[in-house]
């Protein structure tokens, strides 16, 4: 399989234009913007740049350097920390050893330059401390296959023939920053440095060369290791694929049998993936010798943790579910015993011991993390390990990184400090909520209130163009990773429970559940048409119960509870003339609301019905027949209904779709953790509707 070969992408037209910071961003969007050079979010690039300080206006020399977080593709300038070169020579007389390497950290933001708010990452002392102008740091899956055989520096002087260095694994640091340093200035030559277990180091005087080393040395890699490498990979193959259409159903049955069993403390998001790479190896001879040893550049496994859970399918589904409590456990034992072996006196408590990765012989691989995006990093970065195992094994041994350093990267004091920086998870975080009509005014309004609480939304609706229309604006909102439109009728079963099953497939599982698709009529009893009357049970009622029942059977079968929102009406607890088939259906939402909370409460499954009225803003229903027809029994014009409505309120107020929302909010969380069974009215004061 030849691979296409990586692109120059430098523009003199569009380069020339640019001052040397400029430059630097350019050189460095180029570079992340293709995955084989480096993986999401990992590398840095710097130049060391003349500046004029704003204090003594002497000429200095800045070090810009890509700060901590990020990623070199779609990083701004912003994203650079700025840092006086001297001070940071400086640094070099305060150092005293290994074992208090990670106090000079504390001494970067000391070297910071005009007041650059940017946090100075723990590679700044690599880049500070090579005596050439530019240098770029990445991650390329074919030279991190060379860092991780086993003869890694015999491999690297025979591929780069004594122009490319090598430093045996090390962690990030000060120290490593001076090895690199002496290495540089005692070998003018070399044009760069493989670290062990780690990536590329490349440098230049110049912005441009120094890009174009960076990509011929990698070019070099994959070249050499596509002509070694032994066929077929992996040992050959021991398991057979299954046919595509088996392994999404197979991934749909086992995602929420294993969120439910690793998302008790905290709800978890999944993502699955069957791409080629994936299947050839968990198909491979060479899983089961390769997959304990882990991964081995340390962004890899910070992403995928120090192994992934190999799940032994058989072609029964039945007994693969049955065997999944066995693997869970015994994986998180394995977990508990890496931590007790490795921990130091000042260690971090034990983190969440569940597996991020699940390799599914046959199926592809799952992943779970706190939300979307993140799951679906991890496996885009188990996808990098592979393409490391496969170049490895295939011209060496593959080597994962020692358990004790992996375990000193994993929780290193300053990882964990990282961690506590970031902000709580908001209460939604790595929940999945499915709203019908949720492409309308109401539903887009309740997806909105959840998705700013942190949960994924499906939006299920029968009308395409709205529910592309709506996907796009979330994706711009609130990311890609977090909303998927489905069409769906709610009055056919196959259709719902289709829905449901992509649903699993997206994101693992099912926490909420907004009945909210509806129609409204009105017509005096001797006109009802047994049509009309049948349109309205079949999508109010009949309709509600199939995307209730099947988020129920997915809630329960993950067995971490949920909660199930019914958008009923004022209408479904009073009585309206005229509207008869209406009023019946939406009676029946509220007494199937009632019927579930009972059978559910046992499973932690809660039930609750939000009754609005007069919700005329973004409304669908409020369009057409309906407005026409409530204008005239009350005999106003139709522009009047609102302030009708208004006026008709205790309360005196307009409802929106947001106040909607608020209430589905409320249901839908743990604010109403004790609630089920109950309803709320949003209809700003209506004495007909009051509880009974
Ligand atoms: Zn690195």
């Amino acid at each position: 399989m030849a691979s296409a070969r990586l692109a120059d992408l430098w523009d003199d037209a569009v380069a020339n234009s640019l001052d040397e910071p400029g430059k630097l961003l350019y050189r460095s969007n180029l570079l992340g913007s293709d995955l084989r050079i480096t993986n999401f979010g990992g590398g840095n690039t710097s130049a060391k740049v003349k500046a004029t300080d704003p204090l003594t206006r002497q000429e200095v020399t800045v070090l810009w350097v890509k700060g901590s977080g990020g990623d070199i593709g779609s990083m701004k300038l912003d994203g650079f920390s700025t840092l006086y070169l001297d001070k940071l020579e400086a640094l070099k007389g305060l150092y005293r050893g290994l074992t208090h390497e990670d106090e000079m950290v504390g001494y970067l933001p000391h070297c910071t330059f005009d007041l650059n708010p940017r946090a100075a990452s723990i590679d700044t002392p690599l880049h500070a401390f090579v005596p050439k102008i530019h240098v770029d740091h990445v991650h390329p899956d074919a030279v991190i296959a060379i860092a991780a055989s086993r003869n890694a520096e015999k491999l690297t002087q025979e591929i780069f023939g004594g122009e490319i260095g090598f430093l045996p694994w090390q962690r990030p640091g000060f120290d490593l920053g001076l090895k690199l340093s002496k290495l540089a200035t005692e070998n003018p030559h070399l044009t760069g440095v493989v670290l062990g277990g780690h990536g590329l180091f490349t440098w230049d005087d110049d912005a441009k060369a120094c890009y174009q080393l960076t990509l011929r040395i990698i070019q070099k890699a994959a070249d050499w290791l596509e002509a070694k490498a032994s066929k077929p990979a992996f040992e050959g193959s021991k398991t057979t694929s299954l046919p595509a259409a088996e392994r999404a159903a197979i991934a749909t049955r086992l995602m929420p049998e294993i969120r439910g069993r690793i998302g008790k403390a905290q709800a978890k998001s999944g993502h699955f993936t069957d791409a080629p790479e994936v299947l050839e190896f968990v198909n491979s001879n060479a899983l089961d010798k390769l997959a304990p040893l882990g991964t081995s550049c340390p962004d890899h496994f910070l992403r995928t943790k120090i192994r992934p859970l190999v799940i032994p399918f058989a072609g029964d589904i039945e007994a693969t579910i049955a065997s999944l409590d066995g693997l869970i456990e015994a994986y998180r034992a394995d977990y508990a015993a890496y931590y007790a072996r490795c921990k130091h006196a000042d260690s971090p408590a034990m983190r969440d011991p569940n597996a991020v990765i699940y390799l599914v012989p046959g199926v592809g691989m799952l992943s779970f993390a706190a939300d979307k995006a993140t799951a679906r990093i991890a496996a885009e970065f188990y996808v990098n390990a592979i393409n490391v195992m496969r170049g490895a094994s295939g011209v060496d041994t593959y080597v994962g990184l020692p358990e004790q350093e992996a375990f000193n990267i994993e929780y290193w004091l300053l990882e964990e400090a990282k961690l506590q920086r970031m902000p709580k998870p908001k209460g939604l975080a790595g929940r999945t909520a499915l709203v019908t009509g949720g492409a309308g005014g109401i539903g887009r309004a309740i997806a909105a209130r959840l998705m700013q609480e942190g949960a994924n939304a499906v939006l299920a609706d029968i009308d395409q163009a709205s529910l592309d229309a709506a996907v796009a604006d979330f994706g711009k909102l609130f990311g890609k990773d977090r909303v998927r439109g489905i069409a769906m009728d709610v009055t056919d079963e196959a259709s719902v429970i289709a829905a449901f099953e992509e649903t699993a497939r997206s994101y693992g599982g099912i926490d909420i559940v907004v009945n909210n698709a509806g129609i409204s009529s009105a017509a005096a009893v001797e006109d009802t048409t047994l049509e009309l009357w049948n349109r309205n049970i079949s999508i109010l009622a009949t309709g509600y119960f199939l995307v209730a029942r099947e988020g129920y059977r997915l809630m329960k079968n993950e067995g971490n509870g949920g909660s199930l929102v019914f958008i009923a009406s004022k209408n479904g607890v009073s009585a309206s003339a005229g509207a008869s088939a209406y009023c019946t259906a939406k009676a029946a939402e509220i007494h199937l609301a009632r019927c579930m909370a009972l059978e559910g409460a046992p499973h932690g499954i809660r039930v609750n019905v939000v009754n609005p009225d007069a919700v005329l803003r973004g409304s669908k229903i409020w369009q057409g027949e309906w407005r026409q027809q409530r204008a005239a029994s009350n005999k106003i014009g139709e522009d009047d209904l609102e302030e009708f409505y208004r006026k008709r309120s205790l309360l005196q107020r307009s409802v929106y779709p947001e106040d909607i929302a608020e209430a589905v909010y409320f249901f839908a969380s743990d604010l109403s953790a004790k609630s089920t069974g109950n309803f709320l009215n949003v209809d700003a004061g209506n004495v007909v509707s009051f509880t009974r």
